[in-house]
């Protein structure tokens, strides 16, 4: 008898085998003289009902005893379920125990708040939304490697430790190992970081673009996808401090090329995941958001605006809102901005170019007016900026301008500037929060319920 995963089994085209399986009881219903089990093994939305009567053995009190959160082993034949909603079901001819659960599981049938499931992160990925969100990040994953490797772009592995900073913000996690409490000190009194693990100081990666950088500058069009992290600390529905970025970085592009690979990327991923997850997505809809799927749809289906900067400054002030944040040319946009150009005045995702270069990031390239620069970002409605971007200055007498301004140091980043000099060609690239997409997706309301393990400020308990 072959051993089957849920999803499989609720893909047969017909009934009549003889199957096992193996999962945690969903629910549990005992009437007279038989049980009924929705057994879930994660890899569906929907779990199995398994029929079992008092013929079996152990019936009673085993089979009877059987609740919530217990793992079984069954066995039965599948058959055409009588019920609605399912199309098999399995009348078992074994139910094993496998491990019983305490009186004081958690998770009992009545909904649960997120705020609550949080503090039980090593038992919620055992919910109904948080299974789905699994599923659905598993999913956006593999669509984000698919569009890559379809189009020949190199899949990075970018350090998670590194020596720079490429936002030059300052929001990094030291990595160290010093002792914290008597850390060594320069004659200055500072801490001195030549005895350190790596002989200098080292930090957790907010993004793999520079990286992504050297790599397009040998292999033309690279991605990388992994982990980020960023100390800021911004206690918000859309930052975590550990996130999963997406970053592609193109040589020989401008900006048209980047926006346009956004926009087919964007759509993509959204496919993808309506394609493979479509229970996952349908309960998002019902339960969560009864936007999303037309949401989706319409996004897929219609072009992204564009935009410039100036020009979105000019709609914010024509609005006539009256936004917390005042709005003139040279301001950054806050997320109540974002949110009216793509929520209420453009009604779908839009890209935004040509910022001010003085709030922008030091990298980016620098146009004929010398005060705005090729970036892009890709605002969308209810999560505002998911995408950020832009053309990268290959010119390396404006790098070095621009790096003064910013106040950088030319030593640190003389690799940076080493490539400006060794057949340096016009690149860009983007960086795409992989947890905003899913939120976008599902429509839940807080970051840290799409992300298995949250790290957000004071807490990293699971
Ligand atoms: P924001 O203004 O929303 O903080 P940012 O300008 O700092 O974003 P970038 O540095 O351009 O963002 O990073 C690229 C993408 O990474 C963003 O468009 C966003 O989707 C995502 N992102 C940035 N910071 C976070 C965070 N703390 N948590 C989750 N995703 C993030
Ligand atoms: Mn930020």
């Amino acid at each position: 008898m072959t051993k089957i995963r849920v999803k499989a089994l609720l893909a047969r085209e017909t009934a009549g085998e003889e199957v096992s399986l193996e999962g945690w009881v969903r629910t549990a219903r005992h009437s007279k003289g038989v049980s009924f089990l929705e057994i879930s093994d994660g890899s569906s939305f929907a779990g199995i009902q398994v029929v079992a009567d008092a013929t079996l053995d152990g019936y009673d009190p085993g089979i009877r005893g059987l609740r919530t959160g217990c793992s079984v082993r069954a066995k039965g034949q599948l058959v055409d379920s009588p019920g609605k909603g399912q199309r098999f079901e399995i009348h078992a001819t074994d139910v094993e125990l496998v491990g019983a659960v305490d009186d004081d599981y958690p998770l009992q049938k009545k909904r649960h708040t997120f705020e609550f499931l949080r503090t039980q992160g090593h038992l919620r990925t055992r919910t109904n939304t948080l299974g789905a969100v699994l599923r659905v990040r598993n999913a956006a994953s593999q669509a984000i490697h698919e569009f890559f490797q379809e189009r020949g772009f190199l899949w990075l592995h970018s350090p998670i430790i590194t020596a720079s900073d490429a936002e030059g913000a300052g929001e990094m996690f030291r990595v160290s190992t010093l002792d914290a409490a008597a850390p060594p000190r320069t004659e200055a009194g500072d801490v001195d970081f030549a005895g350190d693990f790596f002989g200098r100081e080292t930090m957790l990666t907010v993004s793999g673009q520079l990286e992504a950088e050297i790599a397009a500058l040998s292999h033309t069009n690279v991605y990388s996808f992994g982990p980020t992290f960023r100390a800021e600390n911004s206690n918000t529905s859309r930052h975590l401090a550990e996130f999963w970025m997406v970053e592609p970085e193109m040589a020989f592009c401008e900006l048209d090329g980047n926006v346009e690979l956004a926009e087919s990327f964007l759509k993509a991923i959204l496919r993808g995941v309506l394609e493979r997850c479509p229970d996952d997505m349908e309960f998002f809809n019902q339960r969560i958001d009864d936007t999303v799927l037309a949401t989706l749809n319409h996004v897929i289906d219609a072009p992204f605006e564009r935009i410039t900067y100036t020009e979105a400054v000019e709609i914010l002030l024509a609005s006539g809102r009256d936004f917390e944040f005042s709005v003139k040319w040279g301001v950054d946009l806050q997320s109540e901005h974002e949110r009216f150009l793509a929520e209420e005045h453009i009604g779908r995702p839009v890209v935004v170019t040509d910022y001010p270069a003085a709030i922008k990031a030091f990298y980016m390239y620098r146009n004929d007016d010398e005060r705005t620069v090729r970036a892009m970002d890709v605002l969308v409605p209810k999560v505002g900026e998911i995408i950020g971007g832009s053309q990268r200055e290959h010119r390396e007498d404006i790098l070095r301008d621009r790096m003064t301004d910013a106040g950088l140091s030319h030593d640190a980043y003389w690799w940076y500037l080493d490539l400006r000099r060794y057949g340096s060609v016009p690149h860009a690239g983007f960086g795409l929060g992989f947890e905003r997409v899913v939120q976008f997706m599902t429509g839940m309301a807080n970051i840290r319920d799409v992300i298995p393990f949250p790290r957000v400020p004071g807490n990293a308990e699971f």
